[in-house]
């Protein structure tokens, strides 16, 4: 039988869960993904309407083929954790099962368990304050959505992982050194993610055999990178500074991935991998 996959973080066909998700599709996984509430609508919409089929092309000439779109917000752990005013908000109400919890049952019911499970997705509703000026709601919303999810996530879905799964995020260079712009405590949630990933892959590599990795990615013009405001800085600084002097594709990420959860990353767990065209490794470039 061919793999599953569980792709949290996917509403458009422009980010790197997408990429991901296509990777792993032309690897024969089974795709499903996790959507952020607010945005399902719009992606289900445009998915049904043949809006991404040109970027559903596979290398064979196939289309990927997303089996099942779960609604997920996961920044709640399980129902009780939902505050009065987002449970009657009108995009939420439209749709039930939602909190991390819910959500690994619904894949449990429907299919009983996954061999993958990806963590693509972030928010710190502060990001484009310094970190001198974040509150400390805006600070903890950040690690909440970006960095406990993750947790949360693993936590639910290591029940049904079958034994030998891995799962991997992304996350991004500012956990280390200072990237001025990336602020609202989104530098704090990487470098913890970062921490986690080797936590968590002690923990669930004992627990369920399961491999915990992540990617250190490159800027890329996702629509949530585009929310910081300066993405298109990023890019040419990196174009002009790295040692490989062309554009980061989502793909180059994607393939990353499809190879770190796939058997032949099989002692690699508890990694910060970089796909970045080497911009990491440098000091000062000219
Ligand atoms: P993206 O917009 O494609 O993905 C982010 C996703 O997170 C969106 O689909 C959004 O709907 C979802 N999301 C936000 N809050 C959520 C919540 N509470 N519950 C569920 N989903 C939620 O953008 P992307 O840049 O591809 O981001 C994917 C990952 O890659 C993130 O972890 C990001 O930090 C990381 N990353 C991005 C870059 C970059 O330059 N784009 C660089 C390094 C790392």
């Amino acid at each position: 039988r061919g793999k599953r996959a569980f792709i949290a973080g996917v509403a458009d066909d422009n980010g790197y869960g997408w990429a991901i998700a296509k990777a792993l599709a032309a690897a024969g996984a089974e795709i499903l993904v996790g959507t952020w509430v607010p945005a399902l609508n719009i992606f289900e919409t445009s998915l049904r309407r043949g809006k991404f089929d040109e970027s559903r092309k596979l290398p064979d000439g196939s289309l990927m083929d997303i089996v099942k779109v779960y609604p997920l917000d996961a920044v709640y752990d399980s129902p009780e954790d939902v505050p009065e005013d987002v449970k009657s908000n009108k995009r939420y109400a439209g749709s039930s099962n939602w909190t991390v919890k819910e959500v690994a049952e619904s894949v449990k019911n429907d299919f009983g368990s996954i061999d993958i499970l990806v963590h693509s997705l972030a928010n710190g509703p502060e990001v484009t304050k310094p970190l001198l000026e974040t509150s400390r709601r805006g600070y903890l919303a950040a690690i909440s959505a970006s960095s406990y999810s993750y947790v949360s996530l693993l936590q639910h879905f290591l029940p049904i992982m079958n034994p030998g799964g891995a799962t991997i995020s992304l996350t991004y260079i500012a956990s280390e050194r200072a990237i001025p712009g990336y602020g609202g405590g989104m530098s704090s949630a990487k470098a913890a993610l970062e921490s986690d990933t080797r936590v968590l892959a002690f923990e669930a590599g004992r627990k369920g055999k399961i491999r915990v990795n992540t990617i250190s990615a490159g800027p890329l013009g996702s629509r949530a990178a585009k929310a910081i405001g300066f993405i298109e800085k990023m890019i040419e600084y990196s174009y002009v500074n790295a040692p490989l002097q062309k554009e980061l594709l989502a793909d180059e990420v994607g393939n990353t991935a499809a190879f770190l959860v796939s058997p032949l990353a099989s002692a690699i767990t508890g990694s910060t991998v970089y796909v970045d065209n080497g911009l990491n490794t440098m000091g000062l470039a000219i």
